[in-house]
């Protein structure tokens, strides 16, 4: 994950570089809107942590141009500030989220993991043996035939599709596809398993989810080693 930073204020900008590189993200820093434009042009970013008040631009202009590129980062807009105008000028602009400052550095870090969580589902196309997802179009196709998976089996799937070959407890793909943490939701799990189980399993001869005894389930296809290489 790869984070660009834009902020003038030193102080600032090396209070979350350091903290973020802390927690395992790759940080730039650019001091002014025309070196952060030409990290933006130069690398694809997953998010831009973006001030307002630059030395030589205003945010929102850099905001214009990145919104506008067909693929662009998570935007997340850092500033002083805090009217509900401006706020709103941001979001509107495209911002995706808007902190203020001073702001504490749990909640940057906070709001910086729920942006890249969100934007783990873009676009993208998978494929298990002879299974393919395509989520951006959110299609399902199976040996040529498409299959209709409601929305929470698609995620189920889609989780586990990206993660062939590796055993997921009830409990991860509970906090990965409902996004909270729910004891009573467990078992819903194996409810769901079972519907996708019908959809893309039940009419092909090779069945591709396995119950991992004791854990609890995995997508696999023929031609995987048991332990993975994803
Ligand atoms: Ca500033």
């Amino acid at each position: 994950m790869r984070i660009l930073l834009i902020e003038d204020e030193a102080r600032i900008a090396d209070f979350v570089q350091r903290g973020l590189e802390s927690s395992g993200y790759k940080v730039d820093v650019a001091g002014d809107g025309k070196t952060g434009l030409a990290k933006l042009h130069d690398l694809d970013y997953d998010l831009l942590i973006l001030d307002l008040m630059l030395p030589d631009t205003d945010g929102l202009s850099i905001l214009e141009k990145v919104k506008n590129r067909k693929v662009s980062p998570a935007v997340l807009i850092l500033s002083a500030r805090g009217g509900v105008d401006d706020r709103v000028r941001g979001l509107e602009t495209g911002a995706d989220d808007y902190l203020v400052k001073p702001f504490a550095f749990v909640e940057l870090l906070a709001r910086v993991k729920a942006l890249l969580r969100r934007g783990q589902t873009t676009p993208e196309k998978l494929a298990v043996g002879d299974l393919t997802m395509d989520c951006i179009k959110r299609r399902v196709v199976r040996s040529g035939e498409v299959i209709d998976l409601a929305p929470k089996e698609f995620a189920i799937l889609e989780y586990m599709m990206r993660n062939r070959g590796k055993a997921l407890s009830r409990t991860m793909i509970v906090e990965h596809v409902w996004d909270m943490e729910y004891d009573g939701l467990t078992n819903i799990v194996d409810v769901y398993i079972r519907h996708l189980r019908s959809k893309i399993d039940d009419n092909f001869p090779v069945k591709m989810i396995q119950t991992v005894r004791g854990t609890g389930y995995m997508l696999t296809s023929p031609g995987d080693d048991s332990a993975g290489d994803s």
